[in-house]
Order: structure tokens, then C-alpha cells, then sequence
């Protein structure tokens, strides 16, 4: 049994190892390396002609910082490890199932529905699942801890949407995957999505004045999600504004939140000016904190 599993977390290293390689010598329209970084040239080319503030510098604080997150989180930290673990935590998973004689959690046919379908259905019940986590982030001290690091940006520009700390994908892709395998969706289908997530969290992040018209009832924007990281209402209300791609929760939930133009507002949290400020100190920071 344990053979099995060093055999699925070698493999797994292998695989990855590969994929990476793919990744960066063979640019194609199925490659995430190449679209994380065309969104981020775009997003980036759109804040230099179309500043909302216009005194932020294209190069901003922190700037360097969050592009290494942006390689950390999307690649190395798979790389080391989260993806080779991840296949062996869902082996275990479905083993411990079969204990049950349970085969598959799956309640639903999804895979007869037309893919548009699927991708939409995909699209909205990820993105609520998530807001509902993020929402908890926020509200647990333990894991604020953790979600802290994104709320450490004091000048908002795209990159910042990848500063997070390493254990928030752990909590996301570990709380979201028993509901998403429920009905029928795995770990990693869905390109699209993670394409266009990519997009919208950039933007949400971009020092751009944006809102989509009408669809912002919809559409998470810079425009709303700096609220979000408003220094002010993260200090005495644990936070507005929580969608990542959608912000229909947040409407529908009344956390919505935008009282004004918050092009100027302060960003972070009470002493933010004395937390870590490199990446390593970051992550290991809410270890300190006896977790
Ligand atoms: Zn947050
Ligand atoms: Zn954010």
C-alpha cells in the first residue's frame, strides 16, 4: 500500500517535472506558462496607458516581490510539491471511500451536459465555493494569518492578485474538491476557467478604472475588489467585497461594499508598515504565530 503511494508521489514529481519543461519550451495555446505570462504583459501595457493612479510608478512597490509570488505559486510551489501530494491525498481519498464500497462520490451526470454548460456550471459553483472560503480567511484568526499576506500590498498594480502564501492553495483546492468531485468535476480539467480566472484576478488587481458597465453585478473589479483590501474596513470589519471572479456573491450576500472612489485609499492592515516585507519572512510568518 505504501508502495503505492511512494510510486503515485514519484511519478507525480516525474510528470510535473516533464510538464514543466513542455511548458516553457513549447509555447502553445495550451499552455498555462505562456498565457500567465501574456495576461501579465497585457494587464501591465494596459496600467501604463490607462493609469487610474496616475502617480503609482509602472514599476510600483513591491512590484519584483509579487511577479516571484506569481512564479512561486503557479509553478514552483507545484513543482516542489502540491501536485505530486494532491495526487496521492486523492488516491488515499478515494481508497479510504472504497473501504466503503464507495466507488465514486459523483451525484450527478455532468459529463452529458453540453461542455458550454458544464464550463458555466464550473465557473459559478468553484467561484462560490471559493468566496465562501475566502469569507473564512477572514473570519478564522488562524487562517487570517495565513490570508494576510495578500492583504500586505500597500500599492495595488496586477501582480499583487499572486501574493498569497503558499497554504491558501492547500486550504482552496482541499475544501473545494470533495463538492467539485460530487459533481463530477476533477482537479484538472477546465483550462478555460483557470484562463479566464487568471484574467479577472489580474484585472481585479490592476491599476486600471474598469467596472464592465452593467456586468459589474456580475464581474468582480479593480474598482470593487480595493475595497477589499481597504486598510480601514479590513481592521474593523474583517473585510467587503469578498468575489475573486464573480462579485454576484457579494451583491446577493449584501457584503458588497463600494461607499466611494477608492482610488486613494490606505491598503493593508493596522501595522501593515512593520510585516515582513521579502517572501521568505512572509511565508514563514504565521508559523510564528504558533499555528
Ligand atoms: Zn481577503
Ligand atoms: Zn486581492
Amino acid at each position: 500500500m505504501a508502495e503505492k503511494y511512494l510510486r503515485i508521489l514519484v511519478d507525480s514529481f516525474h510528470g510535473y517535472w516533464n510538464y514543466l519543461q513542455n511548458e516553457l519550451l513549447y509555447p502553445s495555446f495550451h499552455n498555462y506558462f505562456y498565457w500567465l505570462l501574456a495576461l501579465s504583459l497585457i494587464v501591465w501595457f494596459l496600467e501604463i496607458v490607462f493609469p487610474w493612479r496616475t502617480e503609482q510608478s509602472i514599476v510600483r512597490k513591491d512590484f519584483w516581490l509579487d511577479g516571484f509570488y506569481m512564479l512561486f505559486n503557479f509553478f514552483i510551489f507545484s513543482l516542489i510539491g502540491f501536485y505530486a501530494i494532491s495526487n496521492v491525498a486523492t488516491q488515499a481519498f478515494n481508497d479510504f471511500l472504497l473501504l466503503f464500497g464507495i466507488e465514486n462520490i459523483v451525484v450527478t451526470n455532468i459529463q452529458r451536459w453540453p461542455v458550454w454548460s458544464q464550463y458555466i456550471l464550473m465557473f459559478f459553483v468553484a467561484d462560490f465555493i471559493q468566496w465562501n472560503i475566502h469569507r473564512l480567511l477572514h473570519k478564522s484568526p488562524r487562517l487570517w494569518e495565513f490570508h494576510k499576506v495578500h492583504h500586505s500590498v500597500e500599492e495595488m498594480g496586477f501582480a499583487a492578485h499572486f501574493r498569497f502564501h503558499w497554504m491558501e492553495s492547500v486550504i482552496y483546492k482541499t475544501i473545494q474538491y470533495i463538492p467539485l468531485a460530487m459533481i463530477g468535476f476533477g482537479l484538472k480539467d477546465f483550462f478555460i476557467i483557470h484562463i479566464v480566472a487568471i484574467a479577472i484576478g489580474h484585472l481585479n488587481h490592476s491599476n486600471i478604472q474598469i467596472t464592465y458597465g452593467p456586468l459589474k453585478y456580475i464581474f468582480n473589479n479593480p474598482v470593487m475588489h480595493i475595497w477589499h483590501h481597504s486598510k480601514e474596513l479590513v481592521d474593523k470589519t474583517h473585510g467587503v467585497n469578498f468575489g475573486l471572479s464573480l462579485s454576484i456573491w457579494d451583491y446577493i450576500f449584501k457584503t458588497a461594499y463600494i461607499p466611494k472612489s477608492g482610488r486613494d485609499i490606505k491598503l493593508g492592515f493596522e501595522k501593515v508598515e512593520r510585516y515582513p516585507q521579502n517572501f521568505f519572512s512572509q511565508v514563514i510568518q504565521p508559523f510564528k504565530k504558533g499555528i
